[in-house]
C-alpha cells in the first residue's frame, strides 16, 4: 500500500510496479523487517543488487553514474524499499561524503572515490564526534599536523557508525590549533582506515547491536591529497555535509515502513477495536503523510541544488520525533508482547517490537540532537538570543 500525498502519473505508476516486482524477486525474506541493521555482509549485498539495477544513487547526476531520477521516482523508489521491508543502505557514502565530493572535491579525488562508493567495493564511515566533542563540535582536538606532504594525526573520534566494516573515514581534524575562531582551525580529510597507528574498537548499543566504535589514531600519516577543500576551511564543508545528513536521517521510509508494523502488531492483538487506539492511530498516519509531503519539498530543494538551510533541521527534529511517537505506538498496540526482544509471530508475518522501540531512541541524537536543532531554529528563525 502507499500512503504518499501524490497520485502517480501513468509514467509513474508503471516505474512504482517495475520497483515493486523488482524488490520482491530480489529481497530475501532474511532481509526484510529489520529494526537495526543487518550483518554487514548482507547490507554490502543488498547495495551491490541496488547498483547492478541501476538504483543505488538516486539523487546522483548521470555524469557520476548516479540514477538522476526525477524527485517523483526518488520517492517512490523510498515508499516501495519502506513497503517491503528493505534494509537501510549505509548512508555515509552515497547521501554524505559522496555528495560533498561532488561539490568539493578534486577531480583527482571525485574520480577515485566515487566509482568504489556506488558499486560497494569500498565503505565510508564519518568521523566527527569526539569525546568532549559532540553537540559542540567545534571543540574538537583530534590534531592534524603537518610534515612534508602528509598530515601526522593523532587523537581519537567516537559513536563512529560502522567504522569497524568501513574501508575509509571522512574526519575532521584541528590543523591549526592557534586560529582564532575554533571553527578557523578545522580541516576536512579522507582517511585510509588500514594506516597504521589505528585501532578500532565496536560499542554496543542499547538494542544489543554494534552500531558504532571508538576510533584511536595515534601519528597516523595521511597524504595532504586527501583535504577535501581548502586547509582550515573544513568547517565550511562539514556544515554543507551536515545538511545532507539531516535530511538522510528524516527518510520517510523509516516512518511508513514503522507506521505498517503498528498497523499489522494492532490487528493481531485486538488493539484496532479499541477507538482511542484508533485516533491514535489516525493522527500518527496524518503526521507521517505530513512528514512525506514535507521531504518532498525539502528535496525539491536539494534537487534543486539550493542549500537546505533550516529546511533540514526542521525535516530533522519533525522526522526523528513522529518516528519515535510511532515506536511508542508500537509497544502500546503489542500489549505484553512488547518486551519480547526475538519476532512476534503474527498473521503478517513475524515482527519486531522491542528492538525497534529501543532502535530509534537514538535518532534523536544523531546528526545533532533534537535540542540542537531547535537552538538552531529559535535562533537563526525567531531570532531568539542565545
Ligand atoms: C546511533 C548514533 C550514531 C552516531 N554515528 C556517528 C557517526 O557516524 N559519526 C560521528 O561523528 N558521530 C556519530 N554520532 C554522534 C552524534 O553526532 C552525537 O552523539 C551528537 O552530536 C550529540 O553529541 P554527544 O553525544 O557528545 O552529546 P552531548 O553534546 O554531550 O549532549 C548531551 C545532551 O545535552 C544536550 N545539549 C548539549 N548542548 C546543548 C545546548 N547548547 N542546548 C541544549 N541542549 C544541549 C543534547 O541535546 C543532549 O541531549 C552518533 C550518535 C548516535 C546516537
Amino acid at each position: 500500500m502507499s500512503i504518499s500525498f501524490r497520485t502517480d502519473s501513468p509514467d509513474e505508476k508503471a516505474f512504482r510496479t517495475e520497483v515493486r516486482d523488482w524488490i520482491d524477486a530480489t529481497l530475501p525474506d532474511d532481509l526484510r523487517g529489520w529494526s537495526t541493521r543487518p550483518p554487514f555482509d548482507k547490507a554490502i549485498w543488498w547495495h551491490r543488487q541496488l547498483h547492478g539495477k541501476g538504483w543505488i544513487a538516486p539523487a546522483w547526476a548521470k555524469i557520476h553514474g548516479g540514477m538522476e531520477a526525477t524527485l517523483n521516482q526518488q520517492i517512490i523508489l523510498k515508499e516501495e524499499l519502506a513497503r517491503a521491508g528493505a534494509p537501510e543502505i549505509s548512508a555515509q557514502g552515497i547521501n554524505h561524503v559522496g555528495p560533498i565530493l561532488m561539490a568539493f572535491g578534486t577531480e583527482a579525488q571525485k574520480e577515485r572515490f566515487l566509482p568504489p562508493i556506488l558499486t560497494g567495493a569500498e565503505s565510508w564511515c564519518q568521523g566527527y564526534s569526539e569525546p568532549g566533542a559532540g553537540s559542540d563540535l567545534a571543540s574538537l582536538r583530534t590534531r592534524a599536523d603537518i610534515d612534508g606532504e602528509d598530515f601526522i594525526i593523532n587523537g581519537s573520534k567516537i559513536w563512529t557508525t560502522w567504522a569497524q566494516y568501513s574501508d575509509w573515514m571522512f574526519a575532521l581534524v584541528r590543523s591549526d590549533p592557534d586560529a582564532p575562531r575554533k571553527q578557523a582551525g578545522i580541516s576536512f580529510v579522507l582517511i585510509d582506515l588500514k594506516t597504521p597507528g589505528i585501532d578500532i574498537r565496536p560499542i554496543k548499543t542499547i538494542a544489543g547491536d554494534e552500531e558504532f566504535a571508538e576510533v584511536f589514531m595515534d601519528d597516523v600519516r595521511v597524504p595532504m591529497t586527501n583535504l577535501v577543500g581548502d586547509l582550515h576551511d573544513g568547517w565550511r564543508v562539514a556544515n554543507a555535509l551536515l545538511a545532507h545528513e539531516r535530511l538522510g536521517t528524516a527518510n520517510p521510509q523509516l516512518l511508513f515502513e514503522a507506521l505498517e508494523r503498528v498497523k499489522k502488531i494492532a490487528r493481531a492483538s485486538g488493539a484496532l477495536d479499541d477507538p482511542y487506539f484508533r485516533e491514535r492511530l489516525a493522527e500518527a498516519e496524518i503526521d507521517t503523510v505530513g512528514f512525506a509531503a514535507m521531504f518532498a519539498h525539502a528535496a525539491e530543494i536539494a534537487n534543486a541544488e539550493r542549500s537546505l538551510g533550516l529546511d533540514a533541521s526542521i525535516m530533522k527534529i519533525n522526522g526523528t520525533e513522529t518516528l519515535q511517537r510511532l515506536a511508542d505506538l508500537l509497544l502500546d498496540a503489542a500489549g505484553t508482547d512488547a518486551a519480547l526482544t526475538g519476532r512476534v509471530m503474527t498473521e503478517d508475518g513475524p515482527i519486531e517490537i522491542a528492538p525497534l522501540f529501543l532502535q530509534v531512541r537514538r535518532a534523536t541524537i544523531y546528526g545533532g540532537s533534537s535540542e540542537i536543532q531547535r537552538n538552531i531554529l529559535a535562533k537563526r528563525v525567531l531570532g531568539l538570543p542565545s
